[in-house]
């Protein structure tokens, strides 16, 4: 990480601004922080700028793609105004917007977003965002923030399974979806990226964005499934049954497994009875 000493200047927006540069494979990346006038304000800039510089690296390695943007990371400190009810989000080429209260898994999460240009289904952008952040916090010695990623995932789609209101993912939304929906899928998503981590490890998530990035098309969650079996060399119609595409479930994480036969409604009465005795 290269920080720029003194490059706090005012900016016209009523924003101050600090910035710095992170070295990562082929190039390097220019990352600011606008925040509002303040001790605390400043405190919490140095803080999310040391944070990017960490992470950002961490990121690449991780989904295995080069920084794709041809923008650097621009974080502005953002207010109730700005983003609602949401603790943030990305707005690509005009900066990702954060409230100084958001976690930091929050900030790494809508980073994330700068390797997840590879689809635009919400399940394939926000699981592999979730999966990212969460291996990302682990390596920077944050087990707390990363078994946060994990918990509330998994505490999320248990929640909202006893409604019995399960769907399989593919062309799931979350910005029309009713709110229950939308937290419900963002569950699903992570913890079945989370299976694909367990099962194959991260260097084949890698593999598949690669294959993705190379072909320079959107891929949908069928073309995702291909990637994988081109990378694994593995049929993954099981895998995807129930998860991504209608049908019954034939695979579950190590982490839940009900017994027996199961579809639908029944597996999750069964996944319920092993899951209370957990939350
Ligand atoms: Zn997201």
């Amino acid at each position: 990480m290269d920080k720029n000493d003194g490059s706090v200047i005012e900016a016209e927006t009523g924003y101050k601004r600090m910035s710095g540069e992170v070295r990562l494979r082929d190039r390097k990346v220019g990352v600011e922080v606008n925040y509002f006038h303040g001790l605390r304000d400043r405190g919490w800039a140095e803080h999310v700028l040391s944070l990017l510089c960490d992470a950002l690296p961490l990121l690449e390695k991780v989904s295995g793609l080069p920084y794709p943007r041809d923008y650097g990371v621009r974080i502005y400190e953002a207010t109730a105004e700005d983003v609602g009810r949401n603790d943030g989000e990305n707005r690509e080429r005009e900066g990702i917007w954060i409230k100084p209260q958001a976690f930091d898994s929050y900030i790494v999460h809508e980073t994330a977003h700068c390797f997840t240009d590879i689809s635009d289904e919400s399940w394939i952008m926000e699981g592999s965002a979730d999966i990212y952040t969460y291996i990302v916090l682990q390596r920077m010695n944050k087990p707390r923030d990363a078994g946060g990623v994990k918990g509330s995932a998994f505490a999320e789609y248990y929640k909202y399974l006893k409604f019995e209101e399960d769907f399989p993912l593919d062309g799931w939304d979350p910005m029309t979806a009713e709110v229950k929906r939308a937290y419900y899928g963002y569950g699903k998503a992570f913890i079945f990226m989370h299976m694909l981590y367990k099962k194959y490890g991260i260097g084949v998530i890698g593999g598949v964005n690669r294959n993705l990035h190379k072909r320079g098309v959107k891929a949908s969650s069928g073309g995702y499934k291909l990637a994988l079996e081109e990378v694994t060399g593995k049929n993954m119609d099981d895998l995807f049954s129930g998860w991504i595409f209608p049908g019954e479930y034939k695979v579950m994480p190590d982490d839940v497994k009900p017994v027996g036969k199961y579809a639908g409604s029944d597996l999750n009465r069964k996944i319920l009875q092993k899951v209370f005795e957990k939350f």
